[in-house]
């Protein structure tokens, strides 16, 4: 039997989040800003149809958003986050392989659909997904996973397609090649595709009919198996577990300046926290934590950028040990008088649980560690992230972040947490 894969993708995915709790936006314009309430980072169909530009600054748009009565969210990346992992489970439904590419994508190995056909398969996929979490999905079906990227370009483009497209035989896949840009193709992109137009290489159906040796040549092995894959001949194989980081990066721009501190301390201390709980949840410790501080420049003041890697004598995924270190390296950074805009945690060298090594002289009673950070995880697992935090995070009220917390973001316009906060649930008047 050949293979097929599906794309699923969300459309407008956080739009649709945020009209999946509120039905009254239904057909009307939406937009979601970035981190800071900065950019546009997402628009519902009704917002691209005004001609409102993705990244565009939201203080640049604001009278195109108000003559429209377009609504405006903050990011809310609780809730997105929660809504993809119901999407994925439900896609978990339709096939015992699956790929989560990214929070709103997975690829679906759907060889294993028996009965009715594809279409009628990613239909049924469709209406359970919308049933059971109110997003609605594209589906673009192909032999391999770089065409089934392409199938799922079509799901928007093609009118009457119904969010779902099957590319599966020869002048099917041959003509959406042809209608496709080469810098479209999953992997290639807009730099490669200007070199390729050197070449008189425009279309997905001019490279897939290049000879290998001129593809290996201009675009490496990588870009060979890019090409196979055009041709139908799948070369990338599902990535059902997703591999672990070799690093994490936790950092936010601050709603506004910070100069004392004891306030980027607070914020240090989030940001460790928040990387020692990711390295226990990946089962990995680190042997290395980098703190960096950046002030932008202000009137006449200098900009300033610094980060100081502190080595750790033993790999750890400890909360309190990695505050300590993060707490330590701030002090080497922090200079008075300097407007501060942004600071970040990274810890790398990582390794898993089961390696790390241990010091000849240990000052630190690890199992104790161990067992309070399983506590912690498990309390904060049940009862919402963050129900016990490290008192070096600094004790604030959320619904009163600007004023005690300079440092949080700003999110003027953030909707309820619907899903993973008792406190926010949806309300329904009768
Ligand atoms: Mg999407």
């Amino acid at each position: 039997m050949t293979s097929l894969v599906a794309l699923v993708d969300c459309n407008n995915f956080y739009a649709s989040c945020e009209r999946a709790f509120n039905p009254k936006l239904e057909g009307k314009p939406i937009v979601v800003l970035s981190n800071n309430d900065g950019c546009i980072i997402a628009r519902s169909e009704e917002a691209k149809a005004l001609g409102i530009p993705m990244g565009a600054s939201a203080f640049k748009v604001k009278p195109l958003l108000e003559e429209n009565n377009v609504q405006v969210f903050s990011s809310n990346y609780t809730l997105y986050g929660d809504m993809s992992a119901r999407v994925m489970q439900t896609l978990a439904h339709f096939s015992p392989h699956l790929e989560v590419y990214s929070i709103d994508e997975a690829f679906l190995d759907m060889s294993y659909l028996k009965g009715r056909s594809a279409c009628e398969q990613a239909q049924q996929l469709r209406h359970t997904v919308m049933q059971w979490t109110g997003l609605p999905v594209s589906v673009g079906i192909a032999p391999t996973k770089t065409l089934a990227k392409l199938a799922n370009r079509f799901c928007k483009k093609t009118a009457g397609a119904n969010h779902v497209v099957l590319l599966q035989n020869t002048a099917d896949i041959a003509e959406a090649l042809q209608q496709t840009e080469v810098g479209a193709v999953w992997g290639i992109g807009r730099q490669h595709a200007h070199k390729l137009a050197a070449f008189g290489i425009y279309t997905a159906k001019d490279l897939s009919d290049a000879s290998d040796a001129f593809v290996k040549k201009h675009l490496t092995v990588v870009g060979l198996r890019t090409v196979k894959e055009l041709r139908g001949e799948p070369c990338l194989q599902l990535e059902e577990v997703a591999a672990n980081k070799q690093h994490i990066c936790t950092s936010r721009s601050f709603g506004q300046p910070v100069i004392d501190l004891e306030l980027l301390q607070e914020a240090t201390a989030l940001y460790a926290s928040q990387c020692a709980a990711k390295l226990r949840r990946q089962q990995c410790c680190t042997s290395a934590v980098t703190v960096f501080l950046q002030a932008y420049p202000f009137k006449n003041e200098q900009a300033y950028y610094n980060s100081k890697t502190l080595q750790l004598p033993a790999a750890t995924s400890s909360t309190l040990e990695l505050l300590h270190y993060a707490k330590l390296a701030l002090t080497f950074l922090f200079r008075p008088g300097y407007r501060y805009k942004k600071c970040g945690v990274i810890v790398s060298e990582l390794c898993p649980e089961a390696q790390a090594q241990l010091p000849l002289l240990d000052t630190i009673d690890r199992a104790k560690h161990r067992r309070l950070m399983q506590a912690v995880d498990s309390i904060n697992a049940k009862w919402g992230k963050e129900t016990v935090t490290a008192a070096a995070q600094g004790v604030y009220d959320e619904n009163e972040n600007d004023r005690k917390n300079p440092w949080k973001m700003k999110s003027a316009y953030r909707s309820n947490r619907y899903t993973t906060h008792l406190e926010e649930l949806l309300c329904v008047q009768v």
